[in-house]
């Protein structure tokens, strides 16, 4: 069976082999027994990655019981980690969010900021020496520049994560002004968000060159560039963001699907979201993209439970259903 190798957020190869999941992938793996989900989380940025739906039953079955034999780390009243031989288990208690949530996003929040420090102490350390010779060089006059260095190299961070450019299947047009958008992670935070059917989220893009709200994605790439602008956002405005805030906001707006529709009535760009309330949208747009996923692996493995129920009554209609089934694009995750 097909299972990723890289993270499908960060592009990171994810280490170890799977161990007791059969997944063939994966050091630290995470599974909820009630939903019937599977993931294997990526140890640079903490992000989890679902694993597909083949015999997932059975191989959540199989960590159960390697679990169960392991020793528990840590553990709250809704996720328990636990080591077994030189493998890490996220066990999700109970079907509660907020607590999940909270526990999820503040590892995140911890990875993002290791991710900064590794470009922010490194450039410090080069400057402040190179800084230090220049001083003794003119003579002690520069005293007050080396203690803005730090800020200089965070800023300098904040410019490389807005400069990355989207993950969109097809560059944007601009209605107004014909543009072809070159999307960065920075242009949108002057999107806002609007509600789509069924509860999903599309994002209108203000346009770079003629500053009119010129664009609109939806699905995958909506997704993906709501991810990456929250990202950015985070760097670039200043202002704490408590995990638990932000869960706690999730859970009072009623969910993940009432919350996008709360943050799109309000109609403000994604900048001028208070600090918090961006965080819970970055929560709420992966819980959707998530339950997207799931959705259109369901559907796959109803198809194929067609075809297995004999609704396709002749061989080359089977035969070309397969085919069809087959060339479906590999490594369908949405990539950032
Ligand atoms: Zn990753
Ligand atoms: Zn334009």
């Amino acid at each position: 069976m097909f299972m990723y190798r890289t993270c499908a957020f960060c592009n990171g190869k994810l280490p170890g082999d799977g161990g007791p999941s059969g997944l063939g992938v994966g050091q630290r793996l995470a599974f909820d027994e009630w939903k019937a989900r599977l993931w294997v989380v990526c140890p640079k940025c903490s992000r989890w990655n679902l694993a597909p739906l083949d015999d997932r039953l059975e191989k959540i079955e199989a960590l159960a019981r390697a679990a169960a034999r392991g020793r528990v780390a840590a553990a709250t009243e809704q996720v328990a980690l636990i080591r077994w031989q030189h493998y890490d288990f996220v066990r999700v208690e109970k079907p509660r969010r907020l607590e999940f949530a909270t526990w999820r996003y503040g590892e995140r929040l911890k990875a993002r900021r290791r991710e900064q420090l590794k470009f922010v102490l490194p450039v410090t350390v080069a400057a402040v020496g190179l800084a230090v010779a220049v001083n003794v060089t003119a003579g002690g006059s520069f005293g007050v520049f080396v203690w803005n260095i730090p800020r200089g190299a965070q800023w300098l961070y904040t410019r490389i994560v807005g400069r990355r450019s989207v993950g969109v299947a097809e560059p944007p047009i601009c209605e107004r002004c014909g543009t072809v958008l070159q999307l960065r992670a920075r242009h949108v935070a002057y999107a806002r968000v609007v509600g789509q059917a069924q509860g999903d989220v599309a994002l209108i893009l203000s346009c770079p060159n003629c500053h009119a709200e010129g664009a609109m994605l939806v699905g995958r790439d909506a997704h993906n560039a709501l991810r990456q602008g929250l990202t950015y956002l985070a760097l670039a405005r200043a202002g704490r963001q408590r995990v638990e805030d932000a869960a706690r906001l999730v859970e009072g707006a009623g969910g993940p699907d009432q919350l996008i529709r709360d943050v799109a009535r309000r109609e403000l760009t994604l900048r001028s979201l208070a600090p918090e309330r961006r965080l819970a949208l970055e929560m709420a747009v992966d819980e959707r993209a998530e339950v997207t996923e799931l959705e259109r692996q369901w559907r796959d493995a109803e198809e194929l439970a067609d075809i297995a129920d004999g609704q396709l009554s002749t061989t080359t209609e089977l035969e070309e259903e397969l085919r069809r089934l087959k060339k479906r694009p590999e490594g369908d995750q949405p990539s950032s």
